[in-house]
């Protein structure tokens, strides 16, 4: 939550992007706006024309070349979905696109389709050719998905385009990444105050208050994108090896972090590693730093080096 005086949004990336700085500057708003709309149309798979999706319909047939950032984020991407036993994967797109969770048509697929789907989410499939930047999808159906983290990708675009307009201070946020840049200028501490959302809350009650300068937060949770089937929940974050959403103890997983891509890409891993095993990976890296709300209304803080926390909801306890 931040109050200044100068805030610009717009409905951009399937939800409401804001940028706020503390003087008036529409030529600088305009230069953000414009650079996430032509990153967004580069990255979309939400609609049947982007750079991603040219490599997704040729899947199969033949390999596409594709501009520096999109080969770039994809070659970062499968890095991450490479690694043994990651939560994240980048081909998962055919099991996010049979779900369809938080779009029209959502539905719980048969075991059968979902068997069938994950035979074309495999990561290795995928074929990057660095002399031309071209990327070739083997089997005809795969789809590279990039929802898990462009938004952070772009957050940290916007940084460098906030930074050569002489912006020093600013929040930007894209609907889960909020990044912000230098001190703030409206409280004493000198800290962004940024609001922690209470899961499933239908008033946009907070939990607590983060408090950071110059870092990024990036919040993977499971009340933002599902529906109920039966009684029971199913949301967005997929668990790569079953093709059904992850089931654990977690509402959600908030990253503290220089960069809002590697925010974007370790709040959903670590969604997937489940309290227990996330903390034992932060002991080991103490340059991210994490928010980890319970369903059992348990927030777990790990290296709290990183940043400050105001609980105000007293429904939760927190462990450190
Ligand atoms: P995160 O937790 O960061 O990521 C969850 C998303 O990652 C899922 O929605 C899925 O896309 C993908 N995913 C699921 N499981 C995994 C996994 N195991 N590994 C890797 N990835 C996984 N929304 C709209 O409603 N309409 C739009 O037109 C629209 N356009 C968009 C265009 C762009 C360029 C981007 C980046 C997003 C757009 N969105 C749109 C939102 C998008 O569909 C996702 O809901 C959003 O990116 C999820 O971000 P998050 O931070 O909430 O979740
Ligand atoms: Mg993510």
């Amino acid at each position: 939550m931040v109050n200044s005086n100068y805030e610009y949004s717009q409905t951009l990336l399937g939800t409401t992007v804001s940028l706020t700085i503390h003087e008036a500057n529409e030529a600088v708003a305009q230069a953000v706006f414009t650079t996430i709309k032509i990153l967004e149309d580069k990255l979309t798979v939400n609609r049947p024309m982007s750079e991603v999706m040219s490599i997704n319909s040729a899947a199969g047939k033949h390999p596409v070349v594709v501009s520096w950032p999109v080969f770039n984020l994809i070659k970062q991407a499968l890095q991450i979905s490479l690694q043994p036993n990651s939560y994240f994967n980048c081909a998962i797109g055919p099991l996010v696109k049979l779900w369809k969770i938080g779009f029209k048509g959502q539905q719980v697929p048969t075991d059968e389709q979902i068997k069938q789907h994950l035979l074309l989410t495999n990561p290795r499939d995928i074929e990057l050719n660095r002399k031309n930047h071209s990327i070739f999808l083997k089997r005809k159906g795969m789809e590279i998905d990039l929802g898990a983290i462009a938004k952070g990708y772009i957050a940290d675009v916007i940084k460098l385009v906030l930074l050569k307009h002489n912006i020093h201070q600013a929040i930007i946020n894209l609907g889960g990444n909020v990044l912000t840049i230098g001190d703030s200028p409206l409280s004493d501490d000198k800290c962004w105050h940024i609001g922690l959302q209470k899961p499933f809350s239908k008033n946009q009650e907070l939990i607590g208050i983060i408090k950071i300068n110059n870092s990024s937060v990036v919040t993977s949770g499971i009340y933002e994108r599902f529906f109920y089937q039966k009684n029971h929940l199913y949301h967005h974050i997929l668990n790569p090896q079953t093709g059904y959403p992850l089931d654990n103890e977690l509402d959600s997983v908030t990253i503290i972090s220089k960069s809002s891509l590697e925010g974007d890409i370790y709040s959903t891993i670590l969604y997937g590693l489940g309290v227990s095993k996330a903390c034992e990976y932060l002991q080991n890296h103490k340059s991210l730093a994490a928010i980890f709300l319970l369903k059992n209304k348990t927030i777990v803080l790990a290296n709290t080096d990183n940043f400050c926390f105001q609980l105000l909801d007293k429904q939760y306890q927190i462990k450190l």
